[in-house]
């Protein structure tokens, strides 16, 4: 599970998450949305520890993160520029993080064999980048993320620079992945389609604040504000 109370996070004079609430728990499936530059991805990145909070706190289950750096968290994350490394196959693009943290040559075959066949890249393990579609890069960048047992897994708008079906059907498979994982998941996307579709819980995010939280059709039905209702596109 993930808990944040209360963060809060300023880039000079602007307050971009202004005390921000989130409960996550373990093995949902969480979508986090809002009209652009209201901190989604800076709360994501928070989440990661690539940015520091200002105040507030991010737990794992029962730890306190807020000032681990990325390490130390265990957390696994696909950004939406989903840049692989050019010049190495896709097992070695697999294999990448896991070489880093010295794993044992015997285990990372292992987590990389059961991470492509999960995503269905055994075909094209000798493969370089450039000799793939975007979809399948796309897979390549998730399979680098969940080559690793993870506590959460961040999604940053990762469907993105894909087309609308391939879109549909990588956003398919991240919701299986998920589900064969059971893994604790927050995504970030615009489209509303993904997030009702996704998620087990919607956090809808206004100026660096959760405005609404809740099952996808509760906040879909009954809306707390017209923001949310317009942002949604619902009809009250
Ligand atoms: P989008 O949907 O466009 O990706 P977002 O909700 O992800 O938007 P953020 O990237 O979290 O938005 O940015 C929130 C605000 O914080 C924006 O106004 C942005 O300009 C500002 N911001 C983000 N990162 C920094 C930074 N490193 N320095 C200064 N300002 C930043
Ligand atoms: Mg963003």
């Amino acid at each position: 599970s993930v808990t944040v109370t209360a963060l809060k996070k300023k880039f000079g004079q602007t307050e971009v998450l202004k005390g921000v609430d989130v409960r996550v728990p373990e093995g949902h499936f969480a979508v986090l949305v809002g009209p652009s530059g209201c901190g989604k991805s800076t709360l994501l990145r928070l989440l990661a520890g690539l940015e520091e909070a200002d105040t507030g706190k991010i737990e794992l289950g029962d730890r306190d993160v807020t000032r681990l750096e990325p390490r130390d968290r265990n957390i696994a994350m696909v950004f939406q520029s989903y840049a692989l490394y050019p010049h190495l196959t896709v097992r070695e693009n697999l294999a990448f993080g896991l070489k880093l943290r010295k794993t044992d040559p015997a285990e990372i075959n292992k987590q990389v064999e059961r991470a492509s066949e999960m995503l269905g890249l055994g075909a094209l393990l000798d493969r370089l980048p450039k000799q793939l579609s975007g979809g399948q890069r796309q897979r390549v960048a998730m399979g680098r993320a969940i080559v690793r047992k993870a506590d959460l897994y961040l999604y940053d708008e990762p469907l993105s620079n894909l087309d609308a079906a391939l879109r549909a059907q990588v956003r398919v498979d991240i919701r299986k992945l998920h589900d064969e994982l059971g893994a604790t998941s927050v995504y970030v996307t615009h489209d509303q389609v993904e997030a009702m579709t996704l998620a087990d819980v919607i956090f809808v995010l206004n100026k660096g604040q959760v405005e609404q939280s809740g099952p996808p059709l509760e906040i879909f039905d009954k809306p707390a504000t017209r923001f949310v209702a317009a942002f949604l596109g619902s009809p009250a």
